[in-house]
């Protein structure tokens, strides 16, 4: 078999993430690489501090790029605020509140799960049931957009419950960062980490993660050490503090590059414009789909901009439906996940794909397939 470079089909990504990459993200990342301790790849890094300050919507000084991608983010704040023995708190109503779960489990914690049904934001009510009979709970650890079923929460009211039983807050902005409001300061929220590819416009692998001072001095008060070596915020900190920093691990550079481009092609637009972007141009795809006779699973407050779900019509096969978008129109939206599967498809409209003309073309896409 003769192996020849791998040059990607073009296509149209309006499934939950990654979301195509902005032209500029590209080329940013197409540049040359140089040494991670160069002065100018520090003041490059500097910058991406800033302008993730500024995208965050806070003024900690602890926010920065990880070097992986949205679960490692997930796993750094799960590793750095639990420690073996603790009560922690975890709302799961889909796919990635058991993820976080699960990774609290891992890490010594104690779960104590407070659950929606699949579809549903969280009920903050049910939130201060558990806290008010657990009291000596320390954390609390939330999804803001749920991304397995479309589901948004609301974080500012879960945060402030939170503040009031003493917890400090774990809060999954992957899927909402850069799509709909994310406010760290307002919502006082502890660690919220989010990911690259879904409405930042840039390719998966780097997951910005900001820490409050409150979060900062727990972890400087932990009994034990951080269970990991390479997620410990304290360490990893070292590498980007400035002129000072000291060798951690090798950066991806180019990576680096990306995000820095993608966050200033944000502050271009400005945040709330690429948030009314995103708002727009979901009214005018679920206009579309009503027309088409689809129906949305999640409705009204929780149903997230940058993702829409669509309940699968009885009758009609849902993989072929999306081979067809794949095949006929380079077009991919995603399946439902888990409980899920078979049942929905979810459509993303995030980021640099957040556009008018792809809301009309996977309209016209999804007609052409249920006629078939
Ligand atoms: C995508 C996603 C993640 C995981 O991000 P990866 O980059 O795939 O590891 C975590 N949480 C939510 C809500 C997500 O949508």
């Amino acid at each position: 078999m003769k192996i020849s470079s791998f040059r990607p089909p073009d296509r149209i990504l309006m499934g939950p993430g990654p979301s195509n990459v902005h032209p500029r993200v590209l080329e940013a990342m197409a540049r040359p690489t140089i040494g991670h301790l160069d002065p100018e790849f520090i003041r490059m890094m500097d910058e991406l501090k800033t302008l993730l300050r500024d995208t965050f919507l806070t003024k900690n000084d602890v926010t920065f790029p990880i070097s992986g991608p949205g679960s490692l983010g997930m796993e750094t704040a799960v590793v750095n605020m639990v420690e073996p023995g603790m009560k922690v708190v975890v709302c799961v109503n889909g796919a990635f509140g058991g993820r976080i779960k699960e990774m609290i489990g891992r890490h010594g914690g104690i779960p104590l799960v407070v659950e929606a049904p699949w579809g549903e934001p969280i009920d903050p009510a049910k939130l201060e049931e558990v806290l008010s009979q657990n009291k000596d709970t320390k954390v609390v650890a939330f999804i803001h957009a749920e991304t397995s079923t479309g589901a948004r929460s609301d974080v500012a009211a879960l945060a402030k419950i939170a503040r009031k039983y003493g917890c400090l807050t774990i809060a999954d902005t992957v899927t909402s960062l850069g799509g709909i409001p994310v406010r760290v300061d307002e919502w006082e929220l502890d660690v919220a980490y989010s990911g690259s590819q879904k409405c930042l416009s840039c390719p998966p692998g780097l997951s910005p993660i900001t820490f409050s001072e409150r979060a900062v001095n727990a972890v400087k008060n932990r009994k034990t050490k951080v269970q990991s070596w390479f997620m410990d915020v304290g360490l990893v900190l070292s590498y980007w503090s400035g002129a000072k920093r000291t060798y951690h691990h090798t950066a991806p550079i180019n990576a680096l590059y990306g995000l820095h481009e993608a966050l200033l092609l944000v502050q271009e637009e400005g945040l709330e414009n690429a948030w009314a972007r995103h708002k727009k141009n979901a009214e005018l795809f679920r206009a579309g789909l009503e027309k088409i006779g689809l129906k949305p699973f999640v409705t009204g407050e929780a149903s997230l901009p940058e993702l829409a779900i669509v309940t699968v019509p009885d009758g009609v096969d849902e993989a072929a439906v999306r081979n067809h978008l794949l095949n006929k129109f380079n077009i991919e939206i995603g399946a439902g996940l888990g409980q899920l599967a078979g049942k929905i498809w979810r459509i993303g409209l995030m980021g640099y794909t957040s556009n008018e003309k792809n809301v009309n073309l996977c309209l016209e896409a999804l007609k052409d397939a249920l006629k078939r």
